[in-house]
């Protein structure tokens, strides 16, 4: 069945047509600019290996899909004769609070509760209800489903999810971790089990997602014990403009001292912080990468940006081993993890006291598939595992649509 899967932002919409059964992405694009002036698309062909782009005026979400669908059914850059062919569509959910333990078909109840989730994740929920809300226009009769990037953490265990504060803040506002990146946590964990060759229930792997934004998860017998964002994606190791964990009193603190309001603080700790905020120069991994290299303050700045996250891993990946008794892999993923090589050594050395050893000379190939990073006589095995969350997304809306 060809799923159309769909990343609704704000003013963006991502999408790609998959065949579930075959797992292949046969066109991908993205909208940009919705509801704003110079809209545009860029538009691919996967199977051709061509590209297209177009700027047309896209006043919403329903404007988007009805370009997404031209093109996709385009004699030209199409891959499809019409929308007939289109047999449901996938949303990727950023936050399902505790409303969803797992992937759903879209009716008015789920609805109704996913604009609950507004309290938990405001900008991105506005944004999927758009991009949801632009499906039903553009194709009402197709089966919609939603993936949430919280479901797969759902299974962790109170100690792990709560919070240490007065407990009506749990109660009444639902406070407590959630974590995020599920989908590419369970699609990693799930192909490192299928590579450790032994029954799921007997696995212990750590997952390192690291990108723009990064999380680490423990999984035990396939359930997330533990996950190093929380409430929001803000919290865990430092990423490319999020500070992660800090001690909460220091934003009381700046903000008394700076006379700053909670969104200027907020915005502060999303968009001004990380690689960014230590070293003025970039939010990028690369970026840093090339600044290190050249030495000098900035370079200083660069390499303490990457020691730092490189510290933050590693006490996750301690404290992960530490709370599932053992560690089976660890595995690396996302934008960085997949391709920075540099910071895996990082990662990875000093570690043979829980049995991690590296292999230096695996560990700088690259490949888009997964591929062993340690020695042949480490105890745990460390992999590196490119993501795919859009199959996830395809799959489940499938398996989903089909069990109807
Ligand atoms: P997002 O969280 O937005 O999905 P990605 O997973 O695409 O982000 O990761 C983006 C990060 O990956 C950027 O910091 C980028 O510099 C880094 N990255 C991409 N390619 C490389 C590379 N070859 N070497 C080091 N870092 C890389």
């Amino acid at each position: 069945m060809n799923i159309l899967v769909v990343n609704a932002g704000s003013s963006s919409l991502k999408y790609q047509l998959i065949d579930s059964v075959t797992g292949i992405a046969s066109a991908k694009g993205l909208c940009e600019r919705i509801g704003a002036n110079g809209s545009c698309i860029e538009h691919k062909n996967l199977v051709k290996g061509t590209k297209t782009s177009l700027e047309s005026p896209m006043k919403d979400h329903a404007d988007a899909m009805k370009l997404v669908v031209n093109y996709l059914t385009d004699k030209e850059f199409g891959v499809i004769e019409s929308m007939d062919e289109i047999g449901a569509i996938g949303h990727r959910v950023v936050h399902g609070g505790s409303y969803f333990s797992k992937s759903i078909l879209l009716n008015d109840d789920v609805l109704a509760k996913l604009e609950l989730c507004k309290d938990f994740a405001p900008l991105h929920t506005i944004a999927h209800l758009m991009g949801i809300k632009g499906c039903l226009d553009t194709m009402p009769s197709k089966p919609q489903v939603l993936v949430f990037d919280t479901s797969f953490h759902q299974t962790m265990e109170p100690e792990a999810y709560m919070y240490a504060l007065p407990y009506k803040y749990y109660s009444e506002y639902g406070i407590r971790r959630y974590g995020f990146h599920g989908t590419s946590h369970r699609y990693v964990s799930g192909e490192m089990a299928k590579i450790l060759g032994k029954p799921v229930e007997d696995t212990k792997i750590i997952t390192c997602h690291i990108g723009n934004g990064s999380s680490i998860t423990a999984v035990k017998g396939g359930k997330v014990m533990d996950t190093s964002m929380g409430f929001t994606p803000l919290a865990g190791v430092e990423m490319g403009t999020r500070c992660g964990d800090i001690d909460p009193a220091i934003v009381t603190l700046i903000m008394e001292k700076e006379n700053m309001t909670p969104a200027e603080v907020n915005d502060l700790m999303n968009k001004k912080s990380g690689f960014l905020g230590i070293t003025g120069l970039s939010s990028d991994m690369r970026d840093l990468l090339a600044a290190a290299e050249e030495g000098g303050e900035k370079g200083e700045r660069a390499s303490l940006a990457l020691n730092i996250l490189k510290h933050n891993v590693k006490k996750y990946i301690g404290s992960y081993a530490a709370i599932m008794n053992g560690v089976d892999a660890v595995v690396f993923t996302a934008g960085i993890g997949e391709n920075c090589g540099a910071l895996r050594e990082m990662i990875c050395s000093d570690m043979e006291f829980m049995g991690i050893e590296l292999d230096k000379e695996a560990n700088a190939g690259r490949s888009s598939d997964p591929f062993r990073i340690s020695t042949a006589d480490s105890k745990v095995a460390v992999y590196v595992i490119p993501t795919n969350e859009e199959l996830v997304i395809a799959q489940d809306t499938a398996a989903i649509v089909e069990a109807k």
